[in-house]
């Protein structure tokens, strides 16, 4: 044991000073939290507009020259820090940071260096709060040229940077390319910084503090109070989160992973909960159901490609996919009949290469049809216990069937971990609904 915690705040963790207070309060409470990640302020109410969406407009005005809503936006942005720091009773030049802000948006910065500017600005006054070190994601989180994280020299700098100091905060959802210039994660990043931070420091312990008391059974916002999940492993976070369990990242997992440290997420408004605890398994007594959780994501298409005595061709499934694959389009799915195979893909990447794609397959495959669907949606059912569990499919399709769902596409993963249907968008919530009541409440 190192006795370090690093705890990860969400932005509606930290979306006002009486957030940011209950933070601290939280930190305080137990002194192996030496690493703060933080996010930027979110939404404190349901239609309000999270510091990174206002970054993001400011930096569209300023990059069209619309200087009026530009200025509008920025002293937006400015008085919502204000509120934060006047409300903390803390000593903070917000005028100075404004202006850089200002000075470096009409410089032509990126829109990633404005999106990082709510983690940063939010991570000082938070630093400033506290009275602990502020540490700047961009000196020890390093991406390659390519845009992907470089590992090694990241855990090395951050490790030795930050250990060296007895609590620090650091901004999370960004970094630094090789000239230095900001790089962001994809949206909700600052969960990957959190485990970045937890893995460079050798916590025993990522926290992970969000607005819900942990991972649940199913979103919260289609299935009414959906049962905490008190134990779950990596690899099935993993699955929920890739097929769309919002809460944590879907990259957050793998820094701590490969150094088993565990992950519990935790909610900021309710610090008795326990949340729920993801290892690489389940305590021994840890209650058990073959089912852990169900996920799903809409905007998906299908494109059906058949030809008669394609059985006897080989390589057409190999030459279908690498279509797609040269254009750039990643393929979620790929169920295949004697003389038929469909590519399931997202429907907004398809649609910017859909002319390039069509073309390349009626040319190089000769197909007799081609059949496009559009608006599908997948949903995973997903557990570890599955692959001991008997008759799992068929409850699926007949929860599925006694809800009128028309199921447009299954698909198994081959360690049974996963059940994924395909279904039109229109049933989305229905399936979501009739499969929680199948597969976890009974
Ligand atoms: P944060 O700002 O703390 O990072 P997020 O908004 O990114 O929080 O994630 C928390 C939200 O994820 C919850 O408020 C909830 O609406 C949503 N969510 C979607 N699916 C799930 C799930 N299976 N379990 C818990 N929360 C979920
Ligand atoms: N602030 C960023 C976002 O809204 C990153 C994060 O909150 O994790 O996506
Ligand atoms: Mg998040």
């Amino acid at each position: 044991m190192n006795n370090i915690i690093t705890a990860k705040f969400g932005g509606t963790s930290l979306a006002s000073a009486s957030q940011i207070r209950k933070a601290a309060e939280i930190i305080k409470a137990n002194p192996s939290r030496k690493y703060l990640v933080a996010s930027a302020p979110g939404k404190r109410f349901s239609d309000d507009i999270k510091i990174t969406d206002l970054l993001y407009t400011c930096y569209a005005q300023c990059k069209t020259g619309d200087d009026k809503n530009f200025s509008a936006t920025l002293e937006k942005i400015s008085d919502r820090y204000a509120e934060i720091i006047k409300e903390l009773e803390i000593d903070f030049d917000l005028e100075a940071e404004t202006k850089t802000l200002e000075k470096n948006l009409l410089a032509s910065k990126t829109p990633d260096y404005a999106a990082s500017r709510g983690e940063y600005i939010n991570s000082k006054i938070i630093a400033k709060f506290l009275a602990w070190d502020f540490v700047d994601a961009a000196e020890i989180i390093f991406f390659k040229d390519n845009g992907t994280l470089n590992e090694s020299k990241t855990f090395k700098t951050a490790g030795e940077k930050l250990k060296n100091l007895s609590h620090a905060v650091v901004p999370g959802f960004y970094g630094s390319l090789p000239d230095g210039s900001i790089k962001t994660f994809s949206r909700g990043g600052s969960d990957v910084t959190g485990s970045i931070v937890a893995r460079s420091v050798e916590a025993d312990l990522y926290e992970n503090w969000t607005d819900v008391s942990g991972m649940l059974s199913a979103d919260p916002r289609i299935v009414k109070d959906p049962e905490v999940i008190n134990y779950i492993t990596y690899t099935e976070l993993r699955e929920l989160s890739y097929m769309g369990a919002s809460v944590l990242h879907e990259d957050a997992v793998f820094p701590v992973r490969k150094a088993g440290i565990p992950i519990n997420i935790r909610n900021t408004n309710r610090p008795e909960d326990k949340g729920t605890l993801i290892s690489a398994s389940r305590p021994a007594d840890a209650p058990h159901k073959a089912v852990t959780g169900i996920a799903g994501r809409k905007g998906f298409s299908s494109i059906r490609v058949e030809k008669s005595m394609m059985n006897s061709e080989t390589g057409f499934g190999a030459k279908l996919l690498y279509i797609f694959s040269r254009n750039g389009i990643p393929f979620e799915h790929c169920p295949t009949g004697i003389d038929t195979i469909s590519v399931f893909v997202s429907s907004s990447l398809f649609d910017e290469k859909r002319e390039i794609i069509l073309r390349e397959i009626k040319n190089e495959l000769a197909p007799d049809f081609i059949t496009i669907e559009k608006n599908l949606a997948a949903v995973a059912v997903v557990g570890e216990g599955m692959v001991s569990a008997n008759g799992m499919a068929a409850r699926v399709f007949s929860a599925l069937a006694k809800a009128g769902i028309n199921i447009r596409m299954i698909d198994q993963g081959s360690d049974e971990l996963n059940i994924i249907v395909g279904i039109n968008e229109s049933d989305y919530e229905n399936s979501i609904r009739a499969l929680y009541n199948e597969m976890i409440l009974k």
